[in-house]
């Protein structure tokens, strides 16, 4: 099913690849909803991606259309990646990207793990 503003899920897409054992990751975690592994090109000490197993663009594909399980299990394995990586006590962040405005570049959706130091400005002041 397309969702607004962007195209349909495209099996070709990079995670998609991952997921299917096509590309290599430095996973950190997997169950049956979600797989978490390093981003490769870190924007922090920790900075690790967590992705459902499904077929879905993004975060609004994602709670449109995931069943209660797939929703349920997801976020329950970003917080346990969290904790298991250490970033509990000292905090971290969590972030999607949907769509052009927001800077998606891979089609699958996804939550950033940002942590191991203090992460700053939420958003970034805007340019000009
Ligand atoms: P976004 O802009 O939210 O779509 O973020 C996509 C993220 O995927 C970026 O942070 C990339 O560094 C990351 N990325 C792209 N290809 C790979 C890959 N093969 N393995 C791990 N991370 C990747």
């Amino acid at each position: 099913m397309s969702v607004a503003g962007l195209p349909p899920y495209d099996d070709a897409n990079i995670f998609a690849r991952i997921l299917r054992g096509e590309i290599p990751c430095k996973r950190v975690h997997e169950d049956a909803h979600a797989l978490a592994f390093h981003d490769i090109n870190p924007q922090a000490p920790v900075h690790v991606l967590v992705i459902p197993k499904g077929r879905y663009v993004s975060v609004a594909d994602f709670a449109a259309n995931g069943t209660d399980a797939e929703v349920a299990g997801f976020w329950r394995a970003v917080a346990k990646v969290a904790k298991d990586l250490g970033l509990e006590a000292g905090g971290y962040r969590v972030l999607t990207n949907m769509g052009e405005d927001g800077g998606q570049e891979v089609p699958h959706f996804h939550v950033h793990i940002f942590g191991g130091r203090r992460i700053g400005r939420m958003v970034p002041r805007a340019e000009g």
